[in-house]
């Protein structure tokens, strides 16, 4: 009994540090809004440190390594996945909100679990999904998604209203309820156009004499620098304030290096790669919603309240890029003909 008693002071010790040490505006995980159904308390970890586990061993989570960033990932072992990327981005958003007395538990869940809906291939699976389903597809709903109802063989991951909503909410257009939320979107963009200014130079489609130099004369010329920059800046733009964002002057920068990246190197890089990725995905969307049975049945359950090309989408923006494959190749390659050992 006093073991017990022990153990359970272990999530209230934090909870009471929450409220000791944290700004007035971080989501204390005391005043969670709590999960869509009811759960017990855990005795060590508070929800959002729950939600945050539950997410590291989910299989969306351990089979983002296998998906692409920007570049084709077997091409080098160097460039960015998914996995990667969202661990850029847990590192970043933890230390904004260190910076801002938020609560680093709660950034961390939300940055692990914001990409769990992304494609295979990068954004042109985004996009070719997005063209071809009725619902269209943003892979922001569809992490929510895949925490909600595809996760646990259907059953969700049953997470904190306040871990769903910075999930949902991480792109730039969203509106984050929590500070933490926020903290999380700007983390997303201040790791993937670094890290895939990295990856370009890597991939020698671009110099580091090629960045707009008005943006790097404000946020600097190597990547922990511009890293170190933009948190610096949201720590002194943001602290103790309601609102996490970065001066306009930063922001301004960012942004400018955001569109140099579009314009030089997401509509060029893997040219060939994209198209052959998106004659891939297309052919599969048609064959699995013109062939609805072949899905896994997992999948299936969800077919009558949602219809045949979200659950479609489903299945094919939860494969990695080699399962895609050779999904792909089972379907519509033949494979090397065999006599047999009875002929
Ligand atoms: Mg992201």
């Amino acid at each position: 009994m006093q073991d017990a008693t022990k153990i359970l002071s272990v999530r209230e010790r934090v909870c009471a540090r929450e409220n000791d040490f944290l700004s007035p505006y971080a989501m204390k995980s005391a005043d969670t809004k709590g999960r869509v159904r009811e759960e017990k308390s855990c005795d060590f970890r508070t929800d959002f440190q729950r939600d945050r586990d539950r997410i590291i061993y989910s299989n969306s989570f351990k089979r983002l390594k296998n998906k692409t960033q920007v570049f084709f990932s077997p091409l080098g072992d160097h460039y960015i996945t998914r996995l990667t990327h969202t661990l850029d981005v847990s590192q970043i958003a933890r230390s904004i909100a260190r910076t801002l007395d938020l609560n680093e538990d709660l950034a961390e869940a939300i940055a692990l679990g914001h990409d769990l809906g992304h494609t295979p291939f990068g954004h042109v699976g985004e996009r070719v999904l997005a063209s071809l389903s009725e619902h269209g597809f943003y892979h922001n709903e569809q992490s929510l998604r895949v925490v909600d109802y595809i996760e646990k063989d259907g059953r969700g991951l049953n997470l904190t209203y306040e871990v769903r909503d910075g999930i949902l909410q991480h792109k730039s257009s969203g509106s984050p309820a929590t500070l933490e939320g926020q903290a999380v979107s700007l983390a997303d963009r201040i790791a993937y156009i670094n890290h895939d200014i990295e990856d370009a130079i890597r991939a020698g489609i671009l110099k580091e004499t090629d960045l707009p130099q008005s943006a790097v004369a404000v946020l600097g010329s190597e990547t922990k620098t511009r890293i170190n920059t933009a948190i610096a800046d949201i720590y002194q733009t943001s602290y103790q304030k309601g609102v996490v964002r970065m001066s306009d002057r930063v922001m301004n920068a960012t942004n400018e290096l955001r569109e140099f990246m579009f314009e030089r190197v997401y509509e060029l890089a893997n040219k060939s790669i994209q198209e052959r990725s998106k004659r891939m995905l297309t052919q599969m969307f048609e064959y699995f919603t013109a062939n609805i049975d072949k899905l896994p049945k997992m999948y299936l359950r969800l077919l009558e309240k949602d219809g045949k090309e979200r659950v479609v989408c489903d299945y094919l923006s939860g494969m990695t890029d080699r399962y895609a494959i050779g999904v792909f190749e089972n379907l519509f390659i033949p494979s090397t003909f065999s006599l047999g050992g009875n002929s």
